[in-house]
């Protein structure tokens, strides 16, 4: 069913219900609370006429019944109604009407005429509305009755105006919105919706516009992850190929040195699978991590003491500046172990000869959370500025024909990055083209 008519059949529903609504209270309230009203009010009016008489002559009726019919004010009060007054022993002070005052008493409306608290009288009256009273109310009565009438079908017009109005509000946003939802599942994923509003319209159309761009960028990155494993299986695959070319046509047996940049390149490949399989792991949260409290000087100087014989054939000093006391971090030691382990080996691959490597642990805090700081710092190439944004992406490599013969894939810096997240950690880098470059990893205190 069409939107439109979706929300319209229920707006307008709504309003004829509610038109219904008023109009029966209407037409209750003119005809049978402003009835009574009147009623009341006609009745107090009488009986005022018969207080202020009795107030007038000195708390009595005295001349009641002596009452000139021509009196103005019997005229106007009383006019053609039959009356009767009683005193509160039942004697009949004051009676008007063409029969005997009995009739009356038995089928009249009556009303105590009451001052201060005390009842001074009793009136009998056949009705309480004079003549003129009778007309007047007539005309409101009658207007009203006719207005409750006019008044539902001009709201009705008006409700459906209105309706019609507010349905083509309603869903204006939403016929905005199908089309580009519909292109965005036929794969037009650059479509943006222009937010309008800051309503729920607004809201959806944001959450559709954020959804647009996700969607964009995992495509984007999806292409440049089939790109980059491309490109980085078509090096190693093609040395394989070679080197297997040679060794067919040579026809003789197969030696070692042969074999090894073969095997160079197969090692190669094996790492560039495992990486990637660890970076799509932690990119979808499924990294399985055993967490412990774990102090982070021994891990770091198992690294160093594999790294040892490098650095002193290259010269390259390693110095160390631990915390007197323990600082535990609460991480899984081999995932940190690989984050470490890639930041010295870049560290040392990027340092030259006569260099130094500083390792620095401390104590820092973001938003009232202690965290364990890790600092390597050393004095080696550095990084330009405009390349530091990128430094975490896949396969990013400063100098792609320096990195391909010294250095590895480009991977190693995302999947630090990943693990240091997972851990609910952070990572950074400042750098200085020829002055060094320093690594910072902030892990959760145990
Ligand atoms: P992988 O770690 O996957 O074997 P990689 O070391 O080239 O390969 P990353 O560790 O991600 O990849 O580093 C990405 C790039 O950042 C490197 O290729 C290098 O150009 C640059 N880089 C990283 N660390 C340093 C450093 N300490 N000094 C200078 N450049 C660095
Ligand atoms: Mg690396």
């Amino acid at each position: 069913m069409n939107v439109r008519w979706c929300i319209g059949d229920k707006l307008i529903g709504a309003m004829a219900i509610l038109v219904l609504f008023v109009t029966v209270g209407y037409y209750g309230a003119t005809q049978g609370y402003l009835k009574n009203r009147f009623e009341d009010y006609f009745k107090a009016k009488t009986t005022e006429w018969f207080e202020i008489y009795y107030k007038e002559h000195n708390n009595s009726w005295e001349g009641i019944k002596e009452m000139k019919i021509s009196d103005e004010l019997v005229q106007r009060n009383l006019d053609q109604r039959e009356i009767a007054l009683l005193s509160p022993d039942g004697n009949i002070l004051f009676f008007r009407g063409p029969d005997d005052p009995g009739s009356l008493i038995q089928q009249g409306k009556r009303n105590a005429v009451t001052i201060n608290g005390t009842t001074v009288g009793t009136i009998y009256i056949d009705r309480w509305e004079s003549t003129e009273d009778y007309l007047l109310k007539k005309y409101i009565l009658d207007s009203m009755r006719t207005s409750s009438f006019r008044v539902p079908i001009l709201t009705g017009i008006v409700a459906l105006l209105l309706g019609v109005w507010l349905t083509r509000k309603l869903t204006q946003p939403l016929n905005r919105l199908i089309p580009a939802i519909q292109k965005i599942a036929a794969g037009e994923l650059h479509i943006r919706v222009p937010v309008t509003t800051r309503d729920e319209f607004g809201k959806v159309t944001e959450a559709l516009n954020h959804m647009a761009q996700q969607l964009f960028r995992t495509e984007e990155a999806r292409k440049h992850l089939t790109a980059d494993v491309a490109h980085e299986l078509r090096t190693p695959l093609s040395i394989i190929q070679c080197h297997m070319e040679m060794i067919q046509e040579g026809g003789r047996d197969i030696p070692p040195e042969t074999l090894l940049p073969m095997q160079d390149e197969v090692i190669r490949l094996s790492k560039l699978v495992d990486d990637l399989h660890q970076l799509t792991l932690a990119e979808a949260g499924k990294l399985q991590l055993d967490r412990s409290p774990t102090d982070l000087v021994p891990l770091l100087d198992r690294i160093i003491d594999m790294l040892k014989p490098e650095a002193e054939e290259r010269h390259i000093d390693i110095v160390r500046s631990y915390p007197a006391q323990t600082l535990n971090a609460f991480v899984d030691p081999n995932r940190i172990t690989q984050v470490f382990y890639n930041l010295l080996t870049n560290a040392m691959r990027y340092t030259s000869s006569g260099g130094r490597i500083s390792i620095r642990i401390t104590e820092s805090s973001h938003d009232e959370s202690h965290f364990t700081s890790v600092s390597i710092a050393d004095t080696g190439v550095g990084i330009a500025a405009e390349q530091l944004p990128f430094l975490f992406d896949r396969f990013y490599r400063v100098e792609e024909s320096r990195s391909r013969h010294t250095g590895g894939m480009g991977l190693g810096l995302a999947i630090a990055k990943e693990f240091v997240e997972a851990h609910r950690g952070f990572i950074s880098v400042q750098s200085e083209v020829g002055r060094g470059t320093r690594f910072t990893v902030d892990l959760p205190c145990a």
